[in-house]
């Protein structure tokens, strides 16, 4: 049976190798138990390419507050904003993490593809090769007067989330708060409406999951390209700082743009609890939401696999306490 090749919005499997440490790009060719994304795994599950973010870790971790009503039932969550990072740090960890990515292509003996351009896109996924598009999840490693920017586009970057849920030069990121409304700050900086213009010029894709709501309707009101979020969900099911409310669906539909729907347990539960035993039945039904409020052509998955774990959470809490 033929299967339809399944592409992804949002995976974090550059971090879990960076996270495993140097030269680890080749456990992506082994089957593993670990972690979500391997090529085999990858092969079996129809999964034929994605976004593959570069994603800087925080720096430091901010504590996470827990909310209960009286009879101990959790009533959402509040994570305090995380603080910016530093752009030297950003750097570093994005040429290491880039670089991980054409690694990864060398060695796959033509497996795996880096794709600029859609119709490589389409080749790849009609061949079998396994296609990954390069996406900065986070614009810190871009400098404010964008100089860099082009560079970045050269070596390949085609998909840029203009912030993570933390502050930068250019916007501001939700935090993760539950429940609660999208609109938690400031909009775009006037680096960040320079970006955005940039972004549409070169050819580079925004991607607007981590934005707050304020940054959201800048990049509306400015960009001449359709509007993606690529994992967010919807806000009416599950009211998360990260998911997408009626009004920001139907500009999505408006431009013809697309959202991603993400796995992530805190993003999709009624309750919004992480709690990893989530039935599926919650995917369906934000997929359904989706579908009969924008149309299935607006409507695609952002797995986050790789990045919506508690061992991914874990895994940077060791590396930020020193361990190695
Ligand atoms: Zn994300």
């Amino acid at each position: 049976m033929n299967m339809l090749p399944i592409f992804d919005g949002h995976n974090d499997t550059l971090l879990r190798l960076y996270l495993a440490g140097s030269k680890s790009e080749h456990t992506f060719f082994i089957q593993s138990d670990k972690g979500h994304i391997d090529l085999p795994r990858a092969r079996k599950g129809g999964f034929g390419g994605g976004f593959f973010a570069v994603f800087v870790p925080p720096d430091q971790l901010v504590p996470r507050v827990t909310r209960y009503d009286r009879a101990k039932a959790c009533i959402g969550y509040e994570i305090p904003i995380y603080p910016a990072i530093d752009t030297k740090y950003a750097q570093r960890v994005t040429n290491v993490v880039t670089a991980s990515l054409f690694q990864l292509e060398a060695e796959s003996k033509g497996q795996v593809k880096v794709v600029r351009a859609a119709d490589e896109l389409i080749t790849c996924l009609n061949e079998g090769i396994l296609a990954a598009i390069l996406h900065f999840e986070g614009a810190e490693a871009i400098d404010p007067e964008l100089d860099n920017l082009k560079i970045f586009y050269q070596e390949g970057l085609r998909s840029l989330g203009i912030v993570w849920s933390r502050p930068n030069a250019f916007a501001y990121g939700v935090p993760f708060r539950f429940p609660h409304s999208p609109d938690t700050g400031p909009g775009l900086t006037q680096a960040g409406q320079k970006l955005v213009r940039n972004c549409n010029r070169l050819g580079i894709m925004l991607d607007l999951s981590h934005l707050n709501e304020r940054g959201f309707w800048d990049v509306a009101r400015l960009s001449s390209k359709p509007l993606v979020a690529t994992h967010s969900n919807a806000h009416s099911i599950c009211p998360s700082t990260r998911n997408l409310t009626d009004r920001q669906l139907d500009a999505i539909s408006e431009t013809e743009g697309i959202v991603g729907l993400s796995f992530a347990v805190g993003e999709l539960r009624e309750d919004g609890r992480i709690d990893p035993d989530t039935p599926l039945d919650i995917v369906m039904r934000h997929m359904d939401y989706l579908v009969k409020h924008i149309g299935i052509d607006c409507v695609g998955i952002g797995s986050d696999f790789d990045g919506t774990t508690h061992g991914m959470r874990n895994e940077i809490v060791r590396r930020i306490s020193g361990g190695k």
